[in-house]
């Protein structure tokens, strides 16, 4: 499990997050959301141990983050969002370089995973599009057998089929020792994978929540008409998307675009009802 208690972390003159707490557990693929600069990407180098704590703690399965232990980092991979790779090597390459710090490396589920997204392994980057790296450096994530996989906007560049190839890879991936952070602004290109939802937004958590619990509080109504007591309200061509608070247990679907601006702009309630 990754811990995170009362962090304070800031760069020279801009101040990320004061005062935050939050759990990652196995089994889980964690949707990482916020908007551009709420600190997605810092959080993720402070669990990999590339930033250290300002105050607060960070640990993984009780390793200290910042240390950087070998038995830690042999079991989290981090992919950022942008890799400078060696436009003369190739997937395959590029991943046995990382085998020897990966001892749970499988190529067999590399070879699968690469052939699931329509990359060859013996193609050179230079001769690959940028989708195309990106999907190659995906297999190698998702192959090298670490518990812990931290994916930094992982649908950037990517088309539309290969949104859907990257979500049933991860599917497929996930098991109860797994755990998947995803971080993304692109809220909709993780739609129905996420579950437990993070938002951040400027020095603070706005929602720590699995999808039940979202929906045992919030109500999504979809075509309806304009609620003025909704927490959020879209007019769309059939009719309203309204987020309300859920008085009457009714059971609900998440739309994530609807979810993320409900918490925006009602903080406080939807913080309540959370801990309700
Ligand atoms: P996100 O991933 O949510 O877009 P980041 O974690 O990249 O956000 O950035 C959080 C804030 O920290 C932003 O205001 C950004 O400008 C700032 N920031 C990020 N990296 C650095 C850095 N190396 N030095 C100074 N400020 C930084």
């Amino acid at each position: 499990m990754i811990e995170i208690k009362n962090l304070d972390f800031g760069y020279k003159n801009t101040p990320v997050f004061k005062n935050i707490n939050l759990s990652f557990k196995e089994g889980s693929i964690y949707g990482l959301l916020g908007e551009n600069g709420v600190g997605k990407t810092t959080l993720l180098k402070i669990i990999c141990g590339l930033q250290h704590p300002t105050t607060g703690t960070v640990t993984l399965d009780g390793f200290k983050c910042s240390d950087r232990e070998p038995d830690m980092l042999k079991n989290i991979f981090f992919l950022p969002d942008e890799v400078q790779l060696p436009e003369s090597s190739t997937p395959q390459r590029y991943v046995d370089e990382l085998v020897p710090f990966y001892p749970r490396f499988a190529q067999g589920t590399f070879l699968h995973m690469m052939q699931e997204l329509e990359v060859e392994p013996g193609r050179r980057f230079r001769e690959m599009s940028f989708g195309q790296q990106k999907k190659s450096l995906i297999a190698c994530a998702l192959s090298l057998g670490t518990n812990y996989v931290l994916l930094d906007e992982p649908t950037n560049g990517l088309d539309i089929p290969s949104k859907a190839q990257l979500r049933s890879i991860l599917s497929k991936r996930m098991d109860d020792n797994t755990t998947i952070i995803i971080s993304t602004h692109q809220v909709k290109d993780v739609e129905n994978l996420i579950d437990p939802i993070v938002i951040l937004t400027h020095n603070d958590v706005l929602l720590d929540a699995s999808v039940e619990k979202i929906t045992s509080r919030l109500f999504f109504e979809y075509g309806g008409p304009s609620r003025p007591e909704a927490l959020y309200s879209e007019q769309l061509p059939g009719g309203c998307m309204n987020v309300l608070v859920n008085t009457d247990g009714e059971e609900s679907k998440v739309n994530i675009e609807a979810l993320f601006n409900a918490v925006l702009h009602n903080p406080k309630r939807v913080k309540e009802l959370m801990n309700e």
